[in-house]
């Protein structure tokens, strides 16, 4: 529910309607707009007593949150939620390129894949130390040596990093490394893990579910703002469908369908969805023309050898 408060609403009006929200058993969110301020207020209808609210000096009106989402929702908040990653603001008018290698294998791997995409026109730095793996033979990351790189690779090259936690017993370490935690798609429903790094007060990465419905994406979010951290920025990263010939279906809808339900602002992987190098930069553009504010790309060692040198173009054309 919202409670919107007249234009010019004082900030001792604001706080008594707070109180007595609280005192009815609601949690609180004001946002203070330029004109007015709305508290969102979440908890049971039941113990709402609309009459004392709307009677209380300020109060303009009472209005319900239709969708199960609350505060992701464009109901409760409508102008665009910006993120800073590290000095980087991911929303609003600007896009924002962060790239990087799939997984950190070394330092100088890093610091070259790190090099190649800022010299391309990249702002933030990604790169696994802990790796969600289809196989448990497969390689599972450096963990705290690879967030060790990560920071000495941002001392460097000025770039902040995203980095993934795999598991809630993680991010007490990357909350002390990273710029930014990623939840990965395998654990979108983890909701203890979101509870947990959301709790760290860090911008969080959510990707969507491979098999998750948009809704369920927003109310995966709706955790980690509810954890009292709104520095959520979404991933729509393909889901599964029959079809085979890319190794996830690429949803760019989804990226309109967040725009129009939530403020918050929405980024595209085209490497994970479309698992193939050379249907990045045409999966990209269409990411932007969707609407997209932002770009998150693999650049791995493998990538790397097939695209050799800065490719600036490729990222500017990203823009155009
Ligand atoms: C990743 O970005 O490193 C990753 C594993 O992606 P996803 O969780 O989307 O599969
Ligand atoms: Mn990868």
């Amino acid at each position: 529910m919202i409670i919107v408060m007249k234009p010019g609403a004082t900030r001792e009006q604001i706080e008594t309607v707070s109180e007595r929200l609280v005192e009815m058993g609601f949690k609180t969110h004001p946002i203070y707009g330029q004109e007015k301020t709305v508290i969102g207020a979440i908890g049971d209808k039941k113990a709402l007593s609309s009459e004392a609210l709307i009677n209380l000096p300020g109060v303009e009106k009472i209005v319900p949150i239709m969708k199960p989402y609350k505060l992701v929702s464009r109901e409760l908040k409508d102008t665009p939620t910006i993120v800073r990653l590290g000095g980087v603001p991911v929303g609003g008018r600007g896009l924002v390129v962060m790239a990087g290698p799939c997984a950190v294998e070394s330092e100088e791997q890093l610091m070259a894949a790190a090099r190649a995409v800022k010299a391309a026109g990249a702002q933030v730095l990604r790169g696994g130390a802990f790796k969600p793996r289809t196989s448990p033979y497969a390689f599972q990351g450096l963990e705290e040596e690879g967030l060790k790189m990560l920071a000495r690779v941002r001392e460097e090259t000025g770039m902040p990093f995203v980095t993934e936690a795999v598991d809630t017993r993680d991010v007490p370490l990357v909350a002390e490394y990273a710029d930014a935690i990623q939840i990965g798609a395998r654990n979108m429903q983890n909701f203890r893990l979101l509870q947990e790094a959301g709790a760290t007060g860090k911008p969080i990465l959510l990707k969507r579910g491979l098999a998750a419905t948009i809704e369920e994406w927003l109310m995966a979010a709706e955790y980690i703002l509810d954890s009292g951290n709104p520095n959520v920025i979404l991933c729509e990263r393909g889901i599964r469908t029959f079809e085979t010939a890319t190794r996830f279906t690429l949803d760019l809808a989804a990226v309109a369908v967040v725009k129009e339900n939530s403020h918050l602002p929405v980024i595209v992987d085209p490497s994970h969805s479309t698992g193939s190098w050379r249907l990045v930069l045409p999966m990209a553009r269409a990411a932007v023309a969707a609407g997209a504010d932002g770009l998150i790309i693999d650049r791995s060692s493998t990538v790397l050898r097939h695209m050799p040198g800065p490719r600036s173009s490729n990222i500017k054309a990203f823009r155009a």
